[in-house]
């Protein structure tokens, strides 16, 4: 299988230099308001800050994946001597808490990076920490190339797994004789 090169795009989160100022959440929610710029709601946004100011706790944390169904157990960390709130750390858009969500609508929210034609130079909301909180990498890194199914291909595997490989195939034949 030959090998393609593939773009790897990192923010890095230094959470000791974030103040909780939130113009993250804010340029993100601009950015991708309909149209662009035309509002600004933190709770649209891809990136959303736990802010605690009395524990100390300032933490930006991206959206990743949707998840249907939430986890049987929950994480409490403590790092530093700071105790963050269970699940305070996770990325995921689930049942169990209203953030990564559209408002009106509930869809699940999720980080982009930003990407846009024309490409923006870096995430905005990097762009837009003033205190160096965010900083954004990126590497190239040689993977295996994907073998894309064909649209006949997975049509057919999914008959096969309904049918049998074959009835399948005895049906094939018998049209191809008809044709
Ligand atoms: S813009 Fe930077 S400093 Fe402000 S809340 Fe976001 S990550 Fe923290
Ligand atoms: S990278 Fe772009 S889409 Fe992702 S949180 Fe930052 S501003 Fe929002």
């Amino acid at each position: 299988m030959s090998k393609v090169k593939k773009k790897v795009k990192v923010i890095k989160i230094d959470v000791d230099k974030c103040n909780g100022c939130r113009a993250c959440e804010m340029i993100c929610s601009a950015f991708h308001a309909n149209p662009k710029y035309s509002s600004i709601n933190p709770a649209m946004s891809r990136i959303r800050l736990i802010r605690e100011p009395l524990k100390d706790v300032y933490l930006p944390v991206y959206a990743g994946q949707h998840t249907a169904a939430e986890c049987l157990g929950r994480d409490k960390y403590v790092i530093d001597g700071k105790e963050y709130d269970e699940c305070d750390f996770c990325r995921a858009s689930c049942p169990s808490r209203d953030v990564f969500k559209e408002p009106d609508s509930g869809l699940p929210l999720k980080c982009d990076m930003c990407e846009d034609d024309p490409p923006q130079e870096k995430p905005l909301c990097v762009q837009w920490c003033i205190n160096d909180a965010l900083t954004y990498e990126e590497r190239e890194e040689e993977v295996e190339e994907e073998v894309k199914m064909e649209d006949v291909e997975i049509g057919l595997e999914s008959m096969v797994d309904k049918y049998g490989l074959q009835k399948v195939m005895d049906t094939v034949a018998r049209m191809s004789k008809k044709g």
